[in-house]
């Protein structure tokens, strides 16, 4: 008999009949609270009427058309969309499918925008699992182990991770930042060098969001040295973090902004922008591939764009943002095994710590189970897993909030 792959082995008995906004109703007729969003996919929740309704609209008119050969509507409509959220100096958008083929096309685009082979990314971050693509993760061995050798040319710098190195923000911002400074002297030339590539708030490597004053100290040195700054927004943006972009935290625009997931509500679609001239820089043929834009997943990301306009859900995403916060801080003080609490609107990470403070990654596991027994479906992250993440669908009501947090209770 054929069987599911062994790689797919799941820590959770969870098989899903249907599912419809924050709701997964399972096989076994248990109805479980989604805090994890295929992992911060369905923004709009699961199943929104209208995005459904635009799936199945353009089903029926045309599914697939290559791009380069037919270009469709949904496509030209998603672009426009997208132009009115983004910044309006990234003028230009090219499409894939997932968040690992959008990061490797912005790294390619760097690259050939420059004619310099070197990428810096930092300590924890997550970009995919393509080879490419994990060659750019540092959120733990267990994303390129085994499968060596990857892409050359990646360097890695710290993040100021100011919980685990015991600081202030300040002080791990201007530690990582006279890193940077050291490792463009020492190991990487400024000149040889292509992009800074990170996220605005580390996904997979803890829910840690990046300091505005880091984002910034980058900018000024990708300025000073004509590299191009990428901002991987796979996780992070779509109005994730309570603004469209996470990195509106922050006075910064990138040179190149790299999207999925929450674009689409479920839909396989990602895509890159930037400036037009930086783009033309690349030429047909250097990027995409088959599937790339396909018609139903841009018209799925249409309709998730006009819900999330029309329906508030970026201020949503901050409100319920800050309800849950608060509620994970009064929970943090009955339990010292959750040893820091962080995040930007519904992208929140509680960090677990023996007395001793370091990393309790099985603490972490046993809550994470014990969530799933009380109809909590939740997610671990983080180097060490050692982070509890929590990820509502952008359409969470206050109501399921209290929830969320009473059925936490219950596994702590
Ligand atoms: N970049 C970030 C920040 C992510 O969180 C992810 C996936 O979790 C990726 C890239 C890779 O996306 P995908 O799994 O769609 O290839």
């Amino acid at each position: 008999m054929t069987s599911l792959s062994p790689l797919l082995k799941q820590a959770t008995p969870v098989v899903v009949d249907h599912a419809s906004g924050s709701w997964i109703h399972a096989t076994d007729g248990r109805e479980y609270l989604d805090f994890t969003t295929g992992i911060g996919v369905t923004s709009t929740g699961h199943c929104h009427p209208r995005v459904v309704e635009a799936a199945r609209e353009q089903t029926g008119r045309i599914i697939h058309a290559q791009y380069t050969t037919v270009m469709h509507k949904p496509l030209l409509e998603l672009t426009d969309k997208l132009g009115a959220v983004l910044p309006s100096s990234l003028d230009s958008v090219f499409y894939a499918n997932s968040g690992s083929e959008a990061v490797e096309a912005a790294i390619r685009l760097a690259r050939m925008a420059t004619g310099r082979p070197n990428i810096v990314v930092f300590q924890g971050g997550f970009h995919g699992r393509t080879v490419a693509a994990a060659s750019l993760t540092t959120a733990g061995t267990r994303f390129s182990a085994g499968f060596a050798p990857l892409m050359s040319g990646v360097h890695m710098a710290p993040f100021p991770y100011a919980f685990r190195y015991g600081w202030d923000e300040d002080a791990a911002v201007e530690f990582a930042l006279r890193e940077l400074d050291y490792l463009l002297v020492s190991r990487v030339a400024p000149n040889d060098t292509a992009a800074f590539l990170i996220e605005p708030v580390l996904g997979d490597g803890g829910y840690l969001p990046t300091p505005p004053a880091f984002l910034e100290g980058l900018r000024e040195r990708a300025d000073r040295h004509g590299i191009k700054l990428i901002l991987d927004e796979v996780q992070a943006g779509c109005g994730r973090t309570g603004r469209f972009w996470g990195h509106q935290f922050s006075s910064v625009v990138p040179d190149i902004l790299v999207t999925a997931k929450g674009i689409a509500s479920g839909f396989p679609i990602s895509a890159i922008a930037a400036p037009v001239a930086l783009m033309s820089k690349g030429w047909p043929g250097s990027q995409g591939g088959t599937y790339g834009g396909n018609a139903v997943a841009a018209a799925a990301g249409c309709a998730t764009l006009d819900v999330i306009r029309d329906e508030e859900l970026v201020e949503n995403a901050r409100l319920r943002g800050d309800q849950l916060a608060d509620g994970l801080r009064v929970l943090q003080h009955k339990h010292p095994v959750i040893g820091n609490i962080r995040g930007l609107g519904l992208m929140q990470g509680l960090e677990f710590v023996t007395a001793a403070g370091d990393p309790d990654a099985a603490t972490t596991t046993a809550v994470q189970q014990a969530t799933t027994r009380h109809e909590l479906l939740t997610l671990t992250c983080g180097p060490a897993g050692n982070v509890l993440r929590l990820i509502p669908a952008l359409v969470v009501t206050e109501h399921e909030i209290d929830l969320g947090l009473e059925r936490l209770a219950l596994a702590l």
